[in-house]
Parts: C-alpha cells; sequence; structure tokens
C-alpha cells in the first residue's frame, strides 16, 4: 500500500476529513440570503465523506454535486445518503477540483470546507467563479492566521506545509481582487478541530496500526498526525480555519 491509500484508509469511515462541524457549516449558511430561493444548484468542492454534503441537503432547497477525488469517500456518502434519505438531493462526482467542467454561470452555491488548499485559494476562487452565476455564492474554509504575531516555530510548519496560509484580511482581500464581495466570516472553535477531528482520529491508530502490521510507514504516519495534533494543541490560539462566505459580483 502507498503512502496515499494509508492516509485514505485511516481516514476512511469518520464523519468528517477535516476540521469542521454541523453548526460551522449552518452558521456559513446562514450568511446566504436564501428567501424564497427554490432548485438551487450547488456544488461541495473536496466534500470527502460528505459530513458537511448532508447538512447541505438537508437545509437547501436544491440538488448538490458533491465532487472529490477518491471514490473510497464518494462511496461512503453514497451510503450515508441513502440511509439518511438525502439520496435523491446529492450526486457525487469523482473529479479533481482543478479540473471541472461545469457549464459557465450555472451554480448558485460554491461549497468548500478544508479542501481549497489542495489547489491553492487563490487559484481556486479565480478557477471557480466563472461556474457561478451573478450573485451566486462562494463558501469556503481555509487556514487562516488568527492574530497578527506568531512563533518561528510555527511560522516554519506553516511555511511548510501550506504557505498560502494568511490573515483573514488579506484573504478577504483575495476574493475581493478576484471579484467577490464578502457577505460573512468567521474562525473555527476549537471543539472543530479536537471533538471532530482530532479526537476521532486518535481513536483509530491503534486499530490502524494493527492493521497494518504496525509497518514502518503507518507508524510514521501515525506520528505525523501526532506530532500535527500536538502542534495545534500548543498553538491553537495563532491559527484556525477561517469560514469566508462571499458573493460573486
Ligand atoms: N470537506 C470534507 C473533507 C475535507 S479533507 C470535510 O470537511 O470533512 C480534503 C478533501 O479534499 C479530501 O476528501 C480529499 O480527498 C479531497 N481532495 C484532495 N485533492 C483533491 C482534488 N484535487 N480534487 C478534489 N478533491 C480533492
Amino acid at each position: 500500500m502507498s503512502e496515499f491509500d494509508l492516509i485514505i484508509d485511516l481516514h476512511k469511515n469518520t464523519e468528517r476529513q477535516g476540521p469542521g462541524s454541523e453548526k460551522d457549516t449552518l452558521k456559513a449558511l446562514g450568511y446566504i440570503d436564501m428567501s424564497g430561493k427554490k432548485d438551487l444548484n450547488v456544488l461541495d468542492i473536496g466534500c470527502g465523506s460528505g459530513g458537511q454534503t448532508l447538512t447541505l441537503a438537508q437545509n437547501i432547497d436544491g440538488h448538490i454535486t458533491a465532487v472529490d477525488v477518491f471514490q473510497e469517500f464518494l462511496d461512503e456518502l453514497n451510503e450515508k445518503a441513502l440511509v439518511d434519505g438525502l439520496i435523491e438531493k446529492i450526486t457525487t462526482l469523482k473529479k479533481s477540483m482543478d479540473d471541472l467542467t461545469f457549464d459557465k454561470e450555472s451554480i448558485d452555491i460554491i461549497w468548500s470546507e478544508g479542501a481549497i488548499y489542495n489547489m491553492g485559494f487563490e487559484e481556486g476562487v479565480k478557477q471557480w467563479r466563472k461556474y457561478l452565476k451573478p450573485g451566486g455564492y462562494l463558501s469556503v474554509s481555509e487556514a487562516t492566521w488568527i492574530t497578527n504575531r506568531r512563533p518561528q516555530e510555527l511560522e516554519d510548519f506553516w511555511i511548510r506545509e501550506y504557505p498560502e496560509i494568511d490573515s483573514a484580511s488579506n484573504k478577504i482581500r483575495i476574493l475581493e481582487d478576484n471579484g467577490y464581495t464578502l457577505v460573512g466570516y468567521f474562525y473555527l472553535p476549537e471543539e472543530s478541530w479536537i471533538s471532530n477531528y482530532y479526537r476521532p482520529l486518535e481513536a483509530r491508530f491503534a486499530s490502524f496500526l494493527q492493521h497494518h502490521n504496525h509497518s514502518e510507514m503507518a507508524r510514521q504516519i501515525v506520528e505525523e498526525y501526532q506530532s500535527e495534533i500536538k502542534l495545534y494543541s500548543r498553538f491553537k490560539e495563532y491559527f484556525s480555519y477561517g469560514f469566508y462566505v462571499s458573493r460573486k459580483n
């Protein structure tokens, strides 16, 4: 098994593959004026196993196309949608976020939680804009500094992992420069990282290691996640995921 396959395996059958919560999804959705809107065409990009997709399907009058590159996650989402009676409202699509082929100005809402970093925030907001109808909404969560000073050690980590991490004001400027108007911003609270993502992940480490016979690669992956969790616990007052809800202008 490749390192990639192992990482997917570690995240399989979990509710989420990144920080977030139903409360956060609903809070972001609350910034979108949905009064009288019916039959909305929604994209959920980098949906994973669909934690937020199900929430969107329950709360929006319309259809959601949930996009991810990993079929395993899409299969899980389809199963959950079936159980929850939402299968009619959700279509899964295996496709890369930088290679989408939707019609221009055909989408009412583009949603993406903890995933746009895969192509980079700026590139994502640029490329996806053409799919939105005028006045359509883009709602994304993205790694964000929540203070204007931070320890060098933390900065070094993020520069290695994702150098596009930035302050909310700089992220909002990128949205404005690319033809969006911000309608709402907040950052994810600690429980969205710990209770909803890191704790369930930690709870899987032992069985994951056992399942892979404590292979060197499996151990290395667990160690990397353990140090990421430690880093979060030490430095959580400096960064989070910012949730940016904006309207195409
Ligand atoms: N939105 C989900 C998953 C976030 S994790 C949640 O918040 O729980 C990031 C997701 O992006 C993973 O499911 C991963 O498979 C997906 N992903 C990674 N690269 C991608 C790409 N190029 N195109 C589409 N999805 C991608």
